[in-house]
């Protein structure tokens, strides 16, 4: 919601859902780049701001969106009323700028709903058990909605976003990527995780936990395309594996720049190691993503992980300043040009040699793979970061997601 256009044209959405007698509750985010610009306001005056009044801060953001939406249904002759986190209230634990959804009370919204009102709930904020505004993290109000939706047992939740759906891959990387139509929860958490950024990872979470039918679509449809019409739109989170989706033993081409790789090496092979490197780096709260240990031959190996880029620094920090003392490895290096590129499908679940695939169309675009790790339902490589987007483009080839129809958008 950028401009009053923009919230008359939600509010015009929400009226039409209304208007075909759905019970209908609204979680709005901020108006876009307001949560920046508060929180850049803050950094002005503090560079080490009390998280309690950054939170007191941000949620403003969400609060005036909330009241904007309300106010503009009812001058569309739509009954409305918006509610903050603390007034529903939406309970969270007290972790200040990255709160956790505790529970959600649904007696007032649904008691509005039966009133005939749409209900607007903020998103991204809600109240600890002392009575102090948190918000949720970045991107929150995605779990916000989830949360409330599975509060409610709603039939679905739709988020409204800037892209029309969920893509076998990027689209700006691969213009021959694809809109689908459902995808399954699992992959869409792999894909969440791996570095497509259309929703929260949180929400996906939420909306497994609590099997929440999730569907992703366009904000920037035609307001009044009809409901029949945009019930079927965007990207289905869905939780049933039918048998559509198996048909394709690959969904989506998953990839990430924010990696670093760290190697120590002449690490001293015995029983321990993997503690005494990792578990500093876990205390110092940096998430560990692939790691791999070589045989030794001499009594000592090379250890490698991938972290964050944004915490190489750091995870340098604590292997110089606590591990290699500890453990007595010869020496660290590392490498920020890399990058990770993943084939997501439940496909894989149930056939052999699709990993291979992968392998042999990285090996003839003469692609080395530095790292490899695996899950049920994925394989991820690590590589150079200049091969990036040409191994995303050959691998999207290679699985058939350029052309198989199976689970396509053209096919509804
Ligand atoms: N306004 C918050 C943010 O910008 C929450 C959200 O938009 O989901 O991160
Ligand atoms: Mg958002």
């Amino acid at each position: 919601m950028g401009s009053i256009e923009r919230i008359q044209n939600v509010a015009k959405r929400v009226a039409k859902w209304h208007a075909a007698g759905h019970q209908v509750v609204v979680v709005p985010s901020a108006m876009s780049g307001e949560t920046n610009r508060l929180l850049g306001l803050a950094k002005e005056l503090s560079t080490d701001a009390d998280r309690r009044e950054l939170d007191m801060l941000a949620s403003t953001g969400e609060q005036a969106s909330s009241a904007l939406l309300a106010i503009a249904l009812q001058a569309q002759g739509v009954p409305a009323r918006s509610y903050t986190g603390w007034q529903v209230p939406v309970k969270t634990d007290s972790a200040f700028t990255k709160a956790r959804i505790k529970s959600i009370d649904d007696k007032r919204i649904r008691a509005d709903l039966d009133n005939g009102k749409v209900v607007i709930v903020t998103g991204f904020q809600g109240i600890d058990p002392d009575g102090h505004i948190t918000t949720l993290g970045r991107g929150g109000s995605d779990t916000s909605a989830v949360a409330v939706a599975a509060a409610l047992k709603a039939d679905e939740c739709l988020t409204f976003t800037d892209v029309d759906g969920v893509y076998t891959t990027d689209p700006r990387v691969v213009p021959e990527a694809r809109r689908m139509n459902v995808v399954s929860f699992e992959e869409m958490l792999e894909m969440a995780s791996l570095g497509s950024k259309i929703l929260q990872i949180r929400a996906v979470e939420f909306a497994g936990k609590y099997k929440v039918p999730l569907r992703v679509l366009s904000s920037l449809t035609d307001p009044l395309i009809p409901v029949e019409e945009e019930k079927n739109s965007g990207t289905l989170i869905t939780f049933e594996e039918d048998s559509k989706m198996e048909a394709a033993l690959v969904s989506g081409i998953a990839f990430s720049r924010d990696e670093a790789k760290i190697t120590l090496l002449g690490v001293p092979d015995k029983p321990g190691v993997a503690f005494a490197i990792l578990g500093p780096v876990a205390d110092a709260n940096i998430d560990i993503d692939m790691i791999i240990q070589n045989q030794s031959v001499d009594g000592t190996t090379d250890f490698s992980f991938t972290v964050n880029r944004n915490d190489h620094k750091r995870t340098l920090d604590v292997i110089n300043q606590v591990v290699i003392p500890q453990t007595g490895a010869r020496e660290v290096i590392s490498d920020q040009k890399v990058g990770k590129v993943s084939i997501v499908g439940i496909g894989m679940r149930s056939h052999a040699g699709v990993a291979s695939l992968m392998f042999r169309t990285l090996a003839e675009e003469g692609v080395n793979i530095q790292m490899i790790s695996t899950s049920e339902i994925k394989t991820s490589v690590l590589i150079e970061d200049k091969y990036l987007e040409l191994a995303v483009r050959a691998l999207h080839k290679a699985f058939s997601l350029d052309s198989d129809p199976s689970n396509s958008a053209t096919e509804e």
